[in-house]
């Protein structure tokens, strides 16, 4: 869910300009955890080029990321290969206490930025100097003209050549519970089969957010639906919510979470790296959703560990 995302431009500010001074308001004698520890910095040291510069060249421009999207399916095929051979497999964490799992396999991936590729609309923001913002995100999707992330659709296409269904879990909006056939889901249809992937016209393998009543933001709802006509061999994301729920608390929650099932990374879990945006970057800020955007820049930069900032 992109709704509460808060990109922060900051371009009156001048780069790393005048000393920071740090003050950490955590307790003395150490009771709070890390991420409660809120570190105050003066509005005149927060960095002044566009938050999201690196992150977007890094997607756009490196062959790093090129090489570990390409990595991260690479390991994605041999874990379907050993998942279709173990009949009692299952990597969704709500199908675990079932009896019986269905015979039929699938694998539930996510989208943005597992199978669709978005850094246009994060490239445009930076050159717009603009933040994140719903209208502008929805435009963009409507268009229909992302690109794939490395690997996935090739990936895609080995899972369907093993007859294993491909489930599209996503955060698009359908808006208006009941609709099956949203404008996004339209052209999210369109989109993909543009890349070259073929979508069932028989089963609505797209499972926006809203388009049920209690299909949320959090996935959990849909992969138990899913989870009640498949064995869901593998999860693909790139965001903990796509594997698991309730993990908009705060840092040190999440990574608790995510080390109980640390044994499934890379056998069941596959995770697609996203450094523009996702729910590790909202949990910095803390629960509020209509911070500013300076305070938000400043809330991110408190969390910063430095040099004598013991981790
Ligand atoms: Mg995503």
């Amino acid at each position: 869910m992109r709704t509460i995302r808060v990109f922060v431009f900051m371009a009156l500010v001048p780069l790393f300009s005048s000393c920071i001074i740090l003050h950490s308001t955590a307790p003395r004698g150490g009771s709070a955890p890390p991420w409660r520890e809120t570190v105050e910095i003066e509005e005149a040291a927060v960095p002044g080029a566009h938050e999201q510069l690196h992150a977007v060249l890094w997607v756009q421009a490196s062959v790093e990321y090129d090489a570990v999207c390409r990595t991260a399916y690479s390991r994605a095929r041999a874990a379907l290969d050993a998942a279709l051979a173990d009949p009692k497999w299952t990597a969704a964490l709500e199908q675990r206490e079932a009896n019986a799992l269905p015979g039929k396999p699938a694998v539930i991936m996510d989208l943005d930025e597992t199978v669709l590729d978005n850094s246009p609309y994060q490239a445009q923001l930076v050159l717009e100097g603009k933040p994140f913002d719903d209208p502008s995100w929805k435009r963009w999707v409507l268009r229909g003209e992302a690109r794939g992330v490395p690997g996935a659709l090739d990936f895609i296409r080995y899972a369907e050549s093993k007859g294993v269904t491909v489930c599209y879990v996503s955060n698009r909006d359908a808006e208006t519970p009941g609709d099956r056939d949203s404008p996004q889901e339209r052209s999210t249809r369109r989109n993909l089969e543009a890349l070259g992937v073929s979508l069932s016209a028989e089963e609505d393998t797209i499972l926006l957010k809203n388009e049920l009543q209690d299909w949320g933001s959090d996935k959990g709802t849909r992969r138990t639906l899913v989870a009640r006509s498949y064995r869901i061999l593998l999860l693909v994301g790139d965001d903990l919510g796509d594997f698991m729920s309730g993990i908009r608390t705060d840092p040190e929650d999440r990574a608790a979470k995510a080390s109980e099932h640390a044994g499934l990374w890379g056998r069941g879990w596959i995770m697609l790296p996203n450094p523009m945006y996702g729910s590790w970057e909202r949990v910095l800020t803390g629960p509020e959703t209509r911070l500013t955007p300076s305070e938000a820049l400043k809330r991110k930069t408190g969390r910063l560990r430095g040099m004598d900032k013991p981790r």
